[in-house]
């Protein structure tokens, strides 16, 4: 537990752009709890971490982290913890909670462009509905049309009647991964309640292990569940260790460079 603006890696590494923008993301909490290991791992004392009374029930705070890159996409993730609240700071959240209108949820199924390929193979769908056995003709000549090899032309011969099968089972498909790839625009928000325990993306990365930065509201829950986590804090001995790894690294990789270079690989 220390004051929220602790202590950062002084060793320069790669992967800080990344852990300034998972710890820019937190809740200005008085509190902070910096800990190594999985969040399955995390032990969660029996109190609210916004109001210090006992806590029975949990609830479940869903953050959307992107994990921003130099080059290509960017993979988004997201962490879901199960947090202990009072009844009193549930019942409050379930109040102030942000919520989707009905119609912006239902859009939120569709905003993307897997809607294309939906359509297509619906008309597809349609088509083979319609007319079954024109199909496979139909389908020769297109592909023989758009690709000169005649091995895609053979393939839909060869499948035949079983060929329109295919495409309402690619509309399935795709509806399925379009629900999957949209799940990130249905997370729940945070409300000021579940912003009294929040919590940073993976700040870690290989050479080091991973590692979460917790900000909390209520200085009780903060001590408690500090102790119950004693194991696991990410402490200065870990920053040591972490730079002295960094810096085996680097020699490792420079020594690979010379030895390369020496063989003649890189002249
Ligand atoms: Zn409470």
């Amino acid at each position: 537990m220390s004051a929220a603006t602790g202590s950062r890696s002084a060793f320069p590494t790669f992967f800080t752009r990344r852990s300034w923008a998972a710890e820019s993301s937190l809740a200005p909490n008085p509190y902070r709890v910096e800990l190594r290991g999985r969040t399955g791992a995390v032990v969660w004392p029996p109190y609210c971490p916004a109001c210090g009374a006992s806590a029975r029930r949990k609830l479940r705070v869903q953050k959307v982290f992107v994990r921003r890159r130099r080059r290509g996409t960017d993979p988004t993730v997201i962490t879901a913890l199960n947090i202990p609240y009072c009844d009193a700071c549930i019942a409050e959240h379930e109040r102030i909670r942000p919520r989707q209108s009905p119609i912006r949820h239902a859009l939120t199924y569709v905003a993307s462009p897997m809607l294309l390929p939906i359509f297509g193979f619906g008309w597809m769908t349609s088509v083979w509905l319609k007319d079954g056995d024109s199909m496979p003709r139909a389908l020769a000549g297109l592909t023989g049309a758009i690709t000169s090899g005649a091995i895609l032309r053979d393939g839909v011969q060869a499948l035949g009647p079983a060929l329109p099968l295919l495409f309402p089972a690619l509309v399935v498909a795709c509806v399925i991964a379009m629900i999957y790839q949209t799940r990130y625009f249905r997370v729940q928000k945070q409300s000021e309640v579940t912003r009294a325990c929040d919590f940073s993306d993976n700040i870690g990365d290989v050479i080091a292990g991973s590692r979460r930065v917790y900000t909390i509201r209520n200085e009780g829950f903060a001590q408690a569940f500090t102790e119950a986590n004693r194991k696991r804090l990410w402490t200065g001995a870990d920053e040591k260790r972490a730079s002295y790894r960094y810096g085996a690294f680097l020699i490792v990789v420079l020594a690979a460079g010379a030895v390369a270079w020496w063989l003649g690989y890189l002249r």
